[in-house]
């Protein structure tokens, strides 16, 4: 049998594991020139803005939340489509969690998505709002933000990108192209580097914004809160000897974390930064492959839904299947396919399903996440893979749904 095809995996060359070991071979492990320089790397990719890198996705959001000063009393809205991690991130500070509806065929939040949870705010504070670009497409930046700024609050709600699958794609709006990450439609953008993403360190993270201020606080928080600025010690007869602040000391004003990232996962994030183009490419041509296959199949098999405004660099491949019409269940196609020697999963279960969330929030009806999941399956998608391969799943999954070729 041909070799397994996951949905999806790293690529990882011989320059990348020589990068790895140069650090190994440095002075510095951690907090060093590889982490500066993989915050430059991506500061130049999305177009300059501040970038701080951090352990993972995850403790990106979370920092993002930490900063805005998002608390007990706040609500933000996440989509529930989407990881755990987007919603969980608002949980860490104690603030709520209002979970939007999507689009059924995309998965993406849409305008009238933000304006019905929007109603839900019931005149708590809403502090922020996350969009995911799910898969790598874009979720309408310039309409989200400019509902977000007109929501009548004393101090808008920020939005606050959750770009984990979304590094390399762009969008367009009636002012020109961005690169997502450029944060010109946000007040932040949050990375993640995990393996199945495109661009991988092992684990990382990274948050972007062109808020000078914010970006001192992201990088503060990332390291337990400590300040070694002398022109903003407090403790100042602890901290000066005359004029002379002490070469030793530090202050914590505000509790923060270790959120860090080693050099070697940041080294391996400049090398593969590099191929950001290579892969993105790679991905695109696989895509329109699968477009092409996908669209003969017929109502019961549908390609992954293309976004106005949206040029996605896709990090997942989501095929809609009519399960129902087809008479098979997705754990029979799943495992269909496995025999065939292919990978599949399914992003996501809609977090507003979730027993923690149950428990919060009861029961919530949304019928876009609900009629999304229950269509959705995630095919192979990685710069590995060759057309041949797209052929081959298309045809175990045409075979396993039933579809006469
Ligand atoms: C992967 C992912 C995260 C979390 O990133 P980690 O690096 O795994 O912590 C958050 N949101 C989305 C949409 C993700 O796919």
């Amino acid at each position: 049998m041909a070799d397994f095809l996951p949905y999806g995996r790293q690529t990882i060359d011989e320059d990348d594991i020589a990068a790895v070991c140069d650090v190994l071979r440095s002075d510095y492990l951690t907090s060093g020139p590889a982490v500066a320089g993989f915050e430059a790397a991506l500061s130049q990719a999305f177009g300059d803005p501040h970038v701080v890198a951090s352990a993972n996705g995850t403790t990106a959001l979370h920092l993002s939340m930490l900063v805005l000063g998002v608390g007990p009393g706040d609500v933000c809205v996440v989509p529930s489509v989407t990881f755990l991690a987007t919603a969980n991130a608002v949980r860490y500070v104690g603030a709520d969690v209002i979970f939007s509806d999507v689009c059924p065929e995309s998965g993406v939040m849409r305008p009238q998505d933000l304006e019905e949870a929007l109603a839900r705010a019931d005149g708590r504070k809403v502090k922020a709002i996350l969009p995911v670009h799910l898969g790598g497409h874009v979720a309408p930046m310039e309409e989200l933000a400019s509902i977000a700024a007109r929501f009548p609050q004393d101090e808008p709600p920020a939005i606050v990108e959750d770009a984990c699958h979304a590094i390399g794609s762009r969008y367009s709006t009636s002012e020109g192209d961005f690169t997502v990450g450029d944060c010109r439609h946000s007040t932040m953008a949050n990375f993640s580097f995990h393996p199945v993403k495109t661009i991988a360190c092992g684990e990382g993270g990274a948050t972007s914004t062109r808020d000078s201020a914010l970006a001192a606080k992201l990088a503060e928080l990332r390291s337990h809160g400590m300040v070694r600025d002398a022109e903003r010690f407090q403790n100042r007869n602890l901290a000066f000897e005359g004029d002379e602040a002490n070469p030793w000391f530090y202050e914590m004003q505000e509790i923060g974390y270790n959120f860090r990232i080693t050099d070697m996962q940041a080294a391996l994030g400049i090398s593969q930064l590099r191929k950001l183009p290579e892969f993105v490419a790679r991905r695109r041509a696989l895509v329109a492959a699968y477009n092409g296959l996908l669209q003969e199949c017929g109502p019961l098999i549908q390609p992954n839904a293309a976004l106005a405004n949206s040029s996605p660099a896709q990090h997942l491949y989501a095929a809609r299947i009519d399960f129902g019409a087809a008479g098979r269940t997705r754990a029979q196609v799943m495992a269909a396919l496995r025999n065939e020697g292919i990978g599949t999963q399914v992003h996501y279960i809609p977090v507003h399903t979730q027993p923690y969330y149950r428990a919060l929030y009861g029961d919530q009806v949304l019928p876009g996440a609900e009629g999304f999941y229950s269509k959705t399956l995630s095919l192979p998608l990685f710069p590995a893979m060759e057309t041949a391969d797209v052929e081959r799943v298309v045809r175990a999954l045409k075979n396993a749904v039933g579809v006469n070729s």
